[in-house]
């Protein structure tokens, strides 16, 4: 599969997410460009702070491939990274991250801060915009929603 494959079975994986009333961020971890594991945010359904798109992806891929390590993977997200899962990503071995829409507001690849700039032994390959405006577009439709929904309320 390529780039644009990957992200867009991550985006498939966002609207999961939105269609279960959560933040639609999807994730997919890929090795020689298969899909080895896909997930989404699940944080209210899952009630728990860590159950973001990334990690439940990185979970299932150390499950599927038997081990903690997982650099010869890729993880392509729709949003970018926070810092638990920036560090999740140091820690997993990535070898390349692709993001699509910026987070300013919790964003670690440069968004708000960048913790890939430290000297911390692992440096995944960063890269950021891929589909953006699709990602952004999921995102704004959920936050709009929500207000609505709060306005009705
Ligand atoms: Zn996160």
């Amino acid at each position: 599969m390529s780039d644009e494959e990957l992200m867009q079975t991550a985006l498939d994986e966002a609207k999961i997410a939105a269609s279960l009333g959560e933040v639609p961020v999807g994730a997919v971890v890929a090795k020689d460009g298969e899909i080895i594991a896909r997930a989404h945010n699940l944080r209210e359904s899952g009630k728990n702070a860590t159950y973001h798109a990334e990690l439940m992806a990185i979970d299932a891929a150390c499950k599927a491939l038997g081990g903690w390590r997982l650099w010869q993977c890729e993880l392509f997200v729709t949003l970018e990274p926070c810092p638990m899962c920036s560090g999740a990503i140091i820690n997993s071995r990535l070898k390349r991250v692709v993001y699509g829409a910026r987070d300013p507001k919790a964003g670690c690849c440069g968004g708000l801060t960048d913790l890939f700039a430290l000297p911390f032994n692992h440096h995944p390959v960063i890269e950021s915009g891929l589909m953006e405006a699709e990602a952004q577009a999921l995102l704004q439709e959920f936050f709009v929603m929500l207000r609505e929904k709060r306005k009705k309320k």
